[in-house]
């Protein structure tokens, strides 16, 4: 079946749909369409940003586990930690494996410039002001610069030790500019993700990482709930990836996937969904000190399965 509305991941026009939903917030019906070649499914049509309200984000639209103002009053009082320390682990480790290829002898590491990383969709702030308080990153002071739209977004343009960055000027930004780029739950916010990858990739330096997480349209627990798994969100969520079509997708922006093994990421989903269950939130704390239990919550909504991404070195 071909549409009107060429696939917004591939621009292929095979794409049909896959089914219809009311919005839990704005009644309207929405229509999930899904990508043949490319596997990717999108909302149609994309409601706007006037979602993005106060009561947004305070986890009272349609993402109930989001909290910016606590968030904004103090990260380091919120389950984000678990998510931060874990992202900061992946980016250290890529770093430093970069450094030991040796893409920088002894010398040049001593003298080694700021590292400068980009939170492209910085929400309240909260991983800038974590990364701000670490300081450095594999021997490298940090070098912080965030973006996002919002009311948040313009309270952190009055923050020391970050810069916020509108979309114009990023995009007016000189390419290779950022040794690290972070998308944490962002992706599948935005109508474009083509357009805004394109600009991720083009501002990443050759060898820069891309850590981007997203839901997965493929793990088993979305495979079998189809457009009713409770992330198909179609006011807010409207780009649906799995990893082959964020694969294709990195791939058409000229970076390579990179696999990771997520620990704290996949911790933070399950005690930020249990924000108002305290008991189970209590017994599932105590069972994610477990190894196994970790593994197994992974594996059904397959968070390690989706790629992060690193920009080639020419020639690489
Ligand atoms: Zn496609």
């Amino acid at each position: 079946m071909t549409s009107d509305t060429p696939c917004r991941c591939c621009g292929s026009r095979n794409v049909s749909v896959k089914g219809r939903k009311s919005g839990r917030f704005i009644r309207r019906e929405f229509e999930f369409r899904h990508c043949a070649d490319c596997d990717f499914m999108f909302v149609e049509p994309f409601s706007g940003f006037a979602i993005y309200d106060d009561a947004y984000y305070r986890g009272e639209g349609p993402d109930p586990y989001v909290d910016y103002e606590a968030e904004y009053r103090d990260w380091r009082q919120t389950d984000r930690m678990l998510e931060f320390d874990d992202l900061f682990r992946i980016a250290e480790a890529q770093v430093r494996a970069a450094a030991a290829r040796g893409e920088g002898s002894r010398e040049k590491a001593a003298a080694s410039p700021p590292l400068r990383w980009l939170d492209f969709g910085c929400g309240a702030g909260a991983l800038l002001k974590y990364l701000q308080e670490r300081g450095s990153l594999a021997g490298r002071a940090l070098e912080l610069s965030g973006h996002d739209v919002g009311s948040y977004a313009e309270l952190l343009k009055s923050h020391d030790g970050f810069r916020i960055l509108d979309w114009d000027e990023l995009s007016a930004h000189p390419g290779e500019s950022y040794d690290v780029i972070s998308m944490i739950e962002v992706i599948e916010h935005l109508p474009d993700p083509r357009s805004a990858l394109s600009l991720v990739s083009r501002l990443l330096k050759p060898g820069g990482l891309l850590l981007l997480t997203t839901g997965n349209l493929r793990s088993p627990i979305a495979a079998r709930q189809g457009i009713h798994y409770r992330y198909c969100a179609p006011e807010i969520h409207v780009s649906l990836f799995n990893p082959k079509c964020l694969s294709h997708l990195y791939r058409q922006v000229g970076l390579e996937p990179l696999s990771v093994r997520y620990d704290g990421v996949v911790k933070f989903k399950v005690v930020k969904s249990l924000r108002r269950r305290p008991t189970l939130r209590r017994l599932m704390q105590a069972a994610l000190a477990l190894p196994p239990v970790v593994r197994a919550i992974d594996a059904a909504y397959g968070v390690s399965d989706m790629p992060c991404a690193v920009k080639p070195r020419a020639g690489a």
